[in-house]
């Protein structure tokens, strides 16, 4: 099969250049219409979104009554600027979000993207702690790989040498504690055992850049597009809060990817109770309908900085009546179709049959995940875990050979980052068992292509 590059659709052949840009000059087909888990493009081909776009589509494309509740804000007003007028969809949106986040995290403020999301988190908790006395706070401890946005605030708590190096320069660069990818440890340790150890290296680097000096830690309870969906033991979650604790610092959850259902619960962090000072969200809770995302925290941190002059933040669109209009109706499909329980459901079907493709491709080394966010690692030996030769750009090829089947994943190798080639799966959740068979038998067919041109090992 050769690679999608060397297949322009005919339509791209007919169409003029661009004048967009984005990553690579590669065209890709014209969309025409999306409906359910299925994309359609103009020259009639269809695909199946096996990743919600970049974990994003999660109550599926076209849902009437999303697309309804839009239109009726629309004809009234699509924008308010929020220092003039309060809007009924903002208050509305922010006391559902507040009804389904943990216990206290009821005050919401609302942005456009999950970049303005996590570097808003990032900006209150630099104001809560000058509010209260604690200007020497300064430094966000993050971890290395993660992702938490490109704007240069998001980037300098992103860990990817790929996406920084460029920028270092212009940034001040947060330090950073290794991901905890326990799975790969070929030590006497147990999980849970490596899981407390990967929690105290966050002690550690708190130690070595002065406690006094640190604002917060930023993680993404399960982890988005730099390490794929990846879980930490359970015992992780709790001594992180512990040390936390200990130290004053805050505790921000990047729930751009893992929040608003996705896992199989609201946040990914409530999979292990998880009580975060700070959270962010975006991605799913526009559902792709509209520009959306949100920071929740506790009256305790709002309350100094409002009484000392208010948040110093806050980006033009932030809180517009039509994204919130959208947004209050995505939550509201997600609890009329109990798509949180579905993406539960649906997570085991999922993950099931990808264990079952490990056997027979057993590359596929690992398979993770919570709900419908799963990622799968791959290597060139799973006893050793080498990693694919880079050169051989693994994740790239299995890409190109689902899409050209018509299906949909994601995929993306960190530079720098400890994980091997990787993808993930995340279709929306509005998912059903026949599709996710429809889904397995397109990643088969490509893990069988990208093995017979990579020579990996295959079972049978
Ligand atoms: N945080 C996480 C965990 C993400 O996955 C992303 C996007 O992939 C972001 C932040 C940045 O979101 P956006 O691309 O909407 O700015």
């Amino acid at each position: 099969m050769p690679k999608l590059e060397a297949q322009p659709s005919p339509d791209t052949e007919a169409r003029p250049p661009s004048h967009l840009f984005y990553l690579s000059s590669l065209r890709r087909p014209l969309v025409d219409r999306a409906e359910g888990i299925y994309f359609w493009t103009k020259d009639g081909r269809r695909f199946i979104d096996g990743s919600s776009g970049p974990m994003v589509a999660n109550i599926g494309h076209s849902n009437r009554n999303v697309l309804d509740a839009m239109k009726r804000q629309m004809d009234k007003t699509t924008f308010a600027y929020r220092l003039h007028f309060e809007n009924e969809p903002a208050e509305e949106l922010a006391r559902e979000l507040a009804g389904k986040l943990p216990a206290g995290m009821d005050r919401i403020f609302f942005v456009s993207g999950g970049s303005e999301a996590t570097e808003s988190c990032i900006k209150l908790a630099r104001q809560w702690a000058v509010a209260t006395g604690q200007p020497k706070r300064w430094k966000v401890i993050t971890r290395f790989p993660s992702y938490h946005g490109g704007t240069l605030g998001s980037l300098s708590v992103t860990g990817d040498d790929a996406l920084a190096e460029t920028f270092t320069p212009m940034m001040r660069v947060m330090p950073a504690v290794p991901a905890p990818t326990a799975w790969r440890d070929r030590d006497n340790l147990s999980m849970e055992q490596r899981g407390v150890r990967y929690a105290d290296m966050l002690e550690e680097k708190i130690q070595a850049e002065g406690p006094e000096s640190v604002l917060a830690f930023i993680m993404e309870p399960v982890g988005g597009a730099a390490t794929a969906a990846l879980v930490a033991p359970d015992s992780y979650y709790p001594r992180i809060r512990e040390i936390c604790d200990r130290y004053g610092i805050l505790l921000i959850h990047d729930e751009v990817m893992s929040g608003a259902g996705r896992t199989g619960k609201f946040l990914g962090g409530d999979h292990w109770n998880c009580r975060p000072d700070i959270v962010a969200l975006s991605k799913g809770l526009g559902s792709g309908y509209a520009p959306l995302g949100a920071l929740a925290a506790p009256v305790r941190l709002v309350e100094p900085l409002l009484a000392s002059g208010g948040f110093q933040h806050g980006h033009t669109y932030a809180g517009n009546p039509l994204a919130c209009a959208a947004g209050l109706a995505v939550l509201g499909e997600m609890d009329r179709l109990d798509l949180i329980a579905n993406a539960a459901a649906m997570g085991d079907v999922l993950i099931g049959e990808l264990r079952e493709l490990a056997k027979r491709f057993p590359f596929m080394a690992d398979v993770r995940g919570k709900g419908l966010l799963l990622g799968v690692e791959m290597v060139a030996d799973p006893e050793t875990l080498k990693p694919i030769e880079p050169t051989r750009k693994a994740t790239q090829r299995l890409l190109d050979h689902a899409y050209a089947r018509g299906l949909i994943i994601y995929g993306r190798k960190v530079k720098g980052g400890v994980d091997g080639d990787n993808f993930m799966v995340a279709p929306p959740m509005i998912i059903t068992r026949e599709q996710i068979g429809e889904m397995i038998a397109i990643i088969g067919d490509s893990l069988e292509a990208l093995a017979a041109e990579l020579d990996l090992p295959v079972e049978g």
